[in-house]
């Protein structure tokens, strides 16, 4: 595991209400109580939710609909990001894809768009706490209280009522930046966030991370709802937003639904990755290869017609070893599918997908990998080296990753 801490990683199939520390939604329930509140969750929910164990599928979306009775407010939603985000840069993570799906709460003031700022600004606030640099532009945030976000210290606030975006993009952070929360003030698809020192040493020591944002679909949702999604990831590029997601619990809903708003999504220049085949849906899944996604996550349970359609597509899979083993997907790590499609030579990206949910890092499942399907420390290097190429991210900052990733590979 130590091992595996050291390779720089890319993740890319991370939900942010599924990776939120249990020790966070403690501490959200503690002030919800302070305050007064009736609280969302019983003691048995909340021991449930702080568990991180096995459970099946089902049980995962009960306990995803818990968090977010908890997660209500914009100040929770930022507190979280941030600490997401930093939870990844400790692990050596360098590019981090977080999904969260946007969600309108009338009775706490929160619209979709006001809950993609208060993400924004919560990883943004990450950024600029790490080492090196800038206090974030102070026009948009208020940082003037000490660093650690939540509980009214220092969180990022007040970012969500309806002001405009700051106009900056979420990118690298690398010490001696030019530019606000350690991003280059640049365009919605303008030139990667490096500016000053290309070959700044804060990316590749560990600590620098790029994080960029995707915008999911819960599949309870209807073509409306996810058309708004979609058009708000647009409208959203110019501070990180790279692409959507479709995700949810996988009984629910049905394709046609949701596949015109992810056209118009691929229409935007926005990245498209399907969670696809966690259940046995043959149908679904073949209209899903079909649309040809940027990315596709899980594909579980697919059966032979659809495996070797999958391989033919080359489509690049996010795969999340632990929580689709705890939730069943997959009977055991030694029988799951990464074996046969990394020998196939097909993409594959080794990601969390829950991680506070599960009680997992990135590295460690670099290390299950490693066990399971015995790959060496070069291979798991290589297979770290080659996700780099299935980011959303633009060239100048892949070729930014592919530099910090050729640099370890060296040494390894
Ligand atoms: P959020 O989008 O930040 O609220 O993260 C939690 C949400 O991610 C859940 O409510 C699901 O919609 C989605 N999600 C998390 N893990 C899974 C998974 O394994 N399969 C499908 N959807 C998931």
């Amino acid at each position: 595991l130590l091992a595996c801490r050291q390779i720089p990683k890319v993740e890319l199939h991370a939900h942010l209400n599924g990776s939120v520390r249990p020790q966070t939604i403690r501490e959200i329930l503690e002030e919800r109580s302070a305050a007064g509140e009736a609280l969302p969750v019983t003691e048995l929910q909340l021991k449930d939710i702080t568990a991180c164990g096995d459970r099946s599928l089902a049980d995962c979306f009960r306990l995803f609909d818990l968090i977010h009775a908890i997660t209500t407010t914009h100040a929770a939603l930022s507190r979280i990001a941030a600490e997401v985000v930093r939870d990844f840069a400790e692990d050596r993570v360098v590019y981090l894809e977080l999904r969260t799906t946007p969600k309108a709460r009338p009775e706490y003031g929160m619209t979709k768009e006001s809950y993609i700022k208060a993400v924004l600004d919560g990883i943004e606030f990450a950024l600029s706490q790490q080492p090196g640099q800038q206090p974030c532009d102070t026009t948009s945030k208020d940082l003037s209280s000490p660093s650690r976000p939540g509980r009214g210290d220092g969180a990022p606030k007040g970012k969500v009522d309806g002001r405009e975006a700051a106009g900056c993009t979420l990118g690298v952070m690398a010490p001696r930046m030019d530019g606000c929360c350690g991003v280059a003030l640049s365009p919605a698809d303008g030139p990667a966030a490096v500016t000053s020192d290309d070959s700044a040493d804060g990316i590749t020591d560990g600590v620098g991370i790029i994080v960029k944002l995707l915008l999911s679909i819960d599949r309870r949702e209807d073509a409306a709802a996810a058309l708004e999604t979609v058009q708000l990831a647009a409208r959203y590029k110019c501070r990180g937003v790279v692409g959507v997601d479709l995700s949810g619990n996988p009984y629910v809903g049905s394709w046609a639904s949701w596949s015109e708003a992810l056209a118009v999504a691929r229409a935007a220049g926005l990245g498209v990755t399907l969670h696809a085949g966690e259940v046995y849906t043959p149908f679904e899944t073949a209209a899903m290869l079909a649309f040809r996604p940027d990315r596709l996550g899980h594909c579980c349970r697919l059966d032979r017609e659809l495996a070797e359609a999958l391989r033919s597509s080359a489509i690049p899979l996010e795969l999340c070893l632990t929580s689709n083993v705890l939730t069943q997907s997959v009977p055991s790590y030694p029988e799951h599918h990464f074996a046969e499609l990394y020998v196939a030579g097909h993409p594959v990206v080794l990601c969390t997908d829950d991680s506070g949910v599960f009680g997992t890092t990135l590295s460690r499942e670099y290390a299950i990998a490693a066990t399971a399907f015995g790959l060496s420390m070069s291979a798991l290097m290589e297979l770290s080296r080659k996700s780099v190429e299935y980011t959303f991210a633009n060239e100048q900052e892949k070729q930014r990753l592919r530099s910090i990733m050729d640099r370890a590979s060296a040494t390894t």
